[in-house]
């Protein structure tokens, strides 16, 4: 520590405050385009992996902003990037990327950093089908764009003081890297972004989900999808019964099955699914059955237990019946998602400022969805709040496709894009924050893979099954 840093601490506290009433107030500058944003996308749903206009709508966003105050300010937009409905936009506050930006590249050489600090905005948009965007995914790409701005529009405020301002001192360059990543609610986009390398080299995450209250973290879980098909063989189901390997019954049982193994479940594990062949006409005996499950639990040690104890419910059936089985997972398993304390504590205390109202932390449940934010959260220290829209409507249901698209919606969009910029502001200007978000990380993670054989880059499955799905 510099002799003079402690007599300059509430000084720089205070100058950090303005800054992020300024991120605020680009913010509410850029709210009508945000909005048109929003808009657009909610009005055109796209399911996974084929949202080309929702793509094409966020690509022409950061493309069409000015640059401010010098042409390197522009942001720059690679389309399709790794994905064909992914996008990548950043921007750079000092270093080589920033010519405007000399001082604090300045400023990072003394310090000895010369890297800068690299900041992920994450936008989804894919919507669900036949309801359209009934988990709010508009918002989420249109929080993670209005995040970014205020940040860009924060740190450009800095620059006229250059070296004198005694917060670019602290900091090396910042780079803002916006992610449009698709295929949330089935496939799982962000997961096939890691194994591309989109994460490489990012330091901290935010993106927010909407949802009927205001959290900082929800305990996602993980999942596993399987669809299992039974073969057997056709024959008149009067006359020659006997001739005939009952595929739907094979169907029926793994389903039993299941029913009966929920009762030795843990609370906290989830198996649901449909059959979704089960034979052409009664008087066939059905050759060809088919089922799709999702199963889910807290973590993926034990994600792997409630998948070992499933797969025997299916292939007993299998057994019992005299049908062949083929089980399948699928392309990518949703990891759950790792808590980061210090990040939420910085965020709930900029949320509050804000006017939001938490959700104690000792009602939840223990229960949500799953997200391929889980994947993210293994491999960059992140958070994935959750955020209230105005409307006591639950996600996936046509009234909350209404409320995604309602202007109330709006003011809750901004004020947590707003306090996603605040808290990435703290991570930037508070150096001890970025240490202990990084510390909360390491040893989270650590934990969780005391149990996995998963390699640092997180590039493969710890379970060797695949799956999908969202805060689906
Ligand atoms: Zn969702
Ligand atoms: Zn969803």
């Amino acid at each position: 520590m510099r002799p003079n840093e402690a007599s300059e601490a509430p000084a720089l506290a205070a100058r950090l405050e303005e800054l992020k009433r300024r991120a605020a107030e680009c913010i509410e500058a850029s709210s009508e385009r945000l909005a048109e944003l929003s808009r657009e996308i909610w009005s055109r749903p796209e399911l996974a992996y084929e949202e080309r206009q929702a793509h094409d709508a966020l690509a022409r966003f950061f493309a069409g902003l000015a640059p401010g105050s010098s042409p390197a300010g522009a942001w720059l937009v690679q389309r399709s990037y790794k994905l064909e409905t992914a996008l990548r936009a950043d921007w750079q506050w000092g270093g080589e990327g920033d010519a405007a930006g000399a001082a604090p590249a300045a400023a990072a050489v003394e310090d000895g950093q010369k890297a800068p600090l690299r900041l992920g905005f994450l936008c989804e948009y894919d919507a669900l089908p036949g309801i359209g965007h009934a988990c709010g995914h508009n918002l989420i790409a249109e929080v993670g764009a209005a995040a970014a701005l205020g940040l860009k529009g924060a740190l450009e405020s800095l620059r006229p003081s250059g070296a004198a301002d005694g917060l670019s001192r602290h900091v090396p360059a910042v780079k803002v890297t916006v992610l449009g990543t698709p295929a949330e609610e089935d496939g799982g986009g962000k997961i096939d972004l890691i194994k591309a390398g989109a994460f490489d080299g990012l330091d901290v995450v935010f993106m927010a989900h909407p949802s009927q209250e205001d959290a900082a973290y929800l305990p996602d879980v993980a999942e596993h999808d399987v669809t299992v098909k039974y073969y057997g063989k056709a024959s008149h189901a009067a006359a020659y019964p006997w001739e005939g390997v009952n595929a739907l019954d094979a169907a029926v049982l793994a389903y039993n099955n299941l029913s009966v193994l929920r009762q030795q479940m843990k609370p906290t594990w989830r198996v649901h699914g449909i059959i979704k062949n089960g034979g052409v006409k009664p008087n066939i005996i059905p050759s060809y059955a088919e089922l799709e499950f999702y199963l889910r639990a807290p973590s993926l040690k034990e994600l792997s237990i409630l998948t070992e104890k499933a797969e025997n419910c299916f292939k007993s059936a299998a057994l019992a019946t005299g049908c062949e089985m083929e089980l399948k997972g699928g392309a990518n398993d949703y990891y759950n998602v790792l808590p980061n304390k210090s990040l939420e504590k910085a965020y709930i205390e900029n949320g509050k400022k804000l006017g939001m109202e938490f959700i104690p932390e000792d009602s939840l449940t223990g229960l949500s969805g799953s997200t391929d934010f889980g994947n993210v959260t293994f491999v960059v220290p992140g958070i994935h709040p959750y955020f209230y829209i105005g409307s006591d409507a639950l996600n996936h249901t046509e009234q909350y496709t209404t409320a995604a698209g309602s202007e109330e919606a709006q003011f809750y969009a901004l004020r947590t894009a707003k306090a996603l910029a605040m808290t990435a502001l703290d991570v930037i200007f508070k150096p001890d924050l970025l240490e202990k978000v990084r510390e909360d990380f390491r040893l989270v993670k650590l934990k969780e893979e005391g149990y996995l054989n998963i390699p640092e880059n997180g590039k493969v499955s710890g379970l060797g099954i695949g799956a999908a799905c969202a805060s689906r």
